[in-house]
């Protein structure tokens, strides 16, 4: 039996699936991940830094260069893969509890998957939140002001700094959604690990968590991940073959 068939079994014999998916499942609709090889962060280290919440709060020319990197974000135009359209066939199949998403990207709810059972666990990129009051608005407004000349446009409730409703490091995970996740994680009787390579915390600790819970780990990710000693199965391949060839 082949490593695929293996895990086609598997997941064919699950009914509450959890998946966990991470920049590996997106890079085939054009958006770069962070730790491949062509990862933002493998060819650029110094934009790791740029990306926590201390270096925004502490430097306006961060936050200039954060908002023309929003406006210019590839997710405002990529499509959907097939690696996202199967996690909508198995939600159609009644077998999936929930997907736990490192993705700001809105692609899982774009492919049809229902928005109540993606469980975004760095937030999204559609959004903005105010650092001081927490006034949240769609980010559409906030890059027309930034189009029309604001390079840094302070939040319309409270003059505070305005950030994208995303989790920066240095920036603790919303506690409602940590706590969804970590339920959904401990009733799965599989997870489907696709395209992260497992090494944020707390998200990564989701399939320690559903392991030890009982489930059956199944990792589908281009390189090692800190928890394959865990998985059932493990697929390299391209995430948008691997997904629907499992469903
Ligand atoms: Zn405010």
């Amino acid at each position: 039996m082949s490593e695929l068939e293996r895990a086609r079994a598997l997941v064919a014999g699950a009914d509450r699936i959890v998946a966990m998916t991470g920049a590996g499942i997106s890079t085939e609709s054009g958006i770069p991940d962070f730790r491949g090889p062509n990862g933002v962060w493998t060819t650029n280290p110094g934009a790791e830094r740029l990306a926590s919440i201390q270096a925004y709060v502490a430097d306006p020319e961060v936050r200039r260069r954060s908002w023309q990197a929003r406006a210019a974000h590839t997710a405002w135009t990529a499509e959907p893969n097939a690696g996202h359209r199967a996690l909508v066939s198995l939600e159609r199949d009644g077998r999936l509890l929930a997907i736990a998403t490192q993705n700001i990207d809105g692609l899982h709810q774009r492919a049809g998957s229902d928005p109540d059972l993606v469980i975004e666990l760095h937030g999204t990129m559609f959004d903005t939140v105010c650092l001081g009051c927490g006034d949240r608005r769609d980010m559409r407004a906030a890059l027309d002001r930034v189009a029309a000349g604001e390079p840094d446009p302070p939040c319309l409730n409270c003059g505070g700094i305005l950030k994208s409703a995303t989790i920066s490091f240095g920036q603790p995970l919303d506690v409602e959604v940590l706590r969804r996740a970590r339920e959904a994680a401990v009733s799965c009787d599989l997870m489907l690990v696709a395209g992260s390579s497992l090494t944020v915390q707390p998200a990564a600790g989701l399939v320690g968590l559903a392991a030890r819970a009982g489930a059956t780990v199944v990792v589908c990710n281009g390189s090692e991940t800190p928890y394959d000693h865990l998985a059932a199965a493990i697929l390299r391949e391209p995430l948008g073959q691997v997904l629907p060839a499992l469903v």
